[in-house]
């Protein structure tokens, strides 16, 4: 589903992603785990194209979206096939990013209609069965303010379903959560790991990746340092920055 190969991302003079290999098979679940400033949001960013590499190639299920040429620069399709391969993935960020002004069913119908081109009673039907998944059925018509950090965080992640991605990325979506929101957040995700959806998922829920998730990396200062499955990686990690990694946050 993805295949990213010796991506290289700076800012500036900041080199933020030093060669990273990422590959996510169809129904898998990658966490990512790693120090903050480590280049995980940057990943996930340059993977749906809200950042654009400087080096490296990336297929998306068999297309490839950016390619080096031959003095290794990245390469990158018409902007059209760009879209088109990007609303193969959905996305959910730590601060929800809903649309303050629109319901939660407002929110969550906005972009097939526009993208997708979908009618509303093509769309209506879905986000509510969408709504009803993440258990919100009975708040479509509130606006984002009336909600909890947790139902908000929910309506995001059923926005993004709603356009009906083939992979889920992640960037730690519970992190601003109050604690004893964060299992309802963390159940939902649980839920669509079980229906068998691909996802790439950044977190800090160290229990939660143990559990769900299929693959593991732990990434530092732009490099995977060690990747492997979920429960060898917590259980017997082999780098030393990764030992010391988790020990910190145990
Ligand atoms: P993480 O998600 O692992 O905390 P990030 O990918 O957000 O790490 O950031 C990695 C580094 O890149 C940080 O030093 C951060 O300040 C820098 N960075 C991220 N985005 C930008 C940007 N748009 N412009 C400049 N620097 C950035
Ligand atoms: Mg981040």
């Amino acid at each position: 589903m993805i295949y990213a190969q010796e991506i290289y991302k700076s800012f500036g003079n900041l080199a933020v992603l030093k060669g990273v290999n990422l590959t996510v098979a169809k129904s898998e679940v990658v966490a990512i785990i790693g120090s903050s400033g480590s280049g995980k949001s940057t990943l996930l960013r340059c993977l749906n194209h809200l950042e654009q590499i400087d080096c490296g190639n990336i297929m998306i299920e068999n297309e490839w979206m950016v390619k080096n040429n031959n003095i290794n620069q990245a390469v990158y399709q018409p902007e059209r096939e760009i879209k088109r391969i990007c609303t193969k993935m959905g996305m959910v960020f730590q601060h929800f990013n809903l649309f303050p002004h629109m319901t939660v069913l407002q929110n969550i119908i906005e972009a097939p209609m526009i993208v997708k081109k979908m009618k509303r009673d093509e769309i209506v039907p879905l986000a509510r069965e969408l709504l009803s998944k993440v258990g919100l059925l009975n708040k479509e018509d509130v606006y984002p303010s009336q909600l909890s950090g947790g139902q908000k965080q929910r309506v995001a992640i059923a926005r993004a379903l709603a356009m009906q991605p083939d992979i889920m990325l992640f960037d730690e979506p519970t992190s601003a959560l109050d604690p004893e929101l964060t299992g309802e957040v963390l159940k939902t995700m649980h839920q669509l790991a079980e229906d068998k959806m691909t996802m790439v998922i950044v977190t800090h829920e160290m229990g939660f990746a143990r559990e769900v998730a299929d693959t593991v990396l732990f990434m530092d200062k732009g490099i995977i340092v060690e990747s492997g499955p979920a429960k060898s990686l917590f259980d017997n990690p082999q780098n030393q920055r990764t030992q010391e990694f988790l020990s910190s946050m145990f």
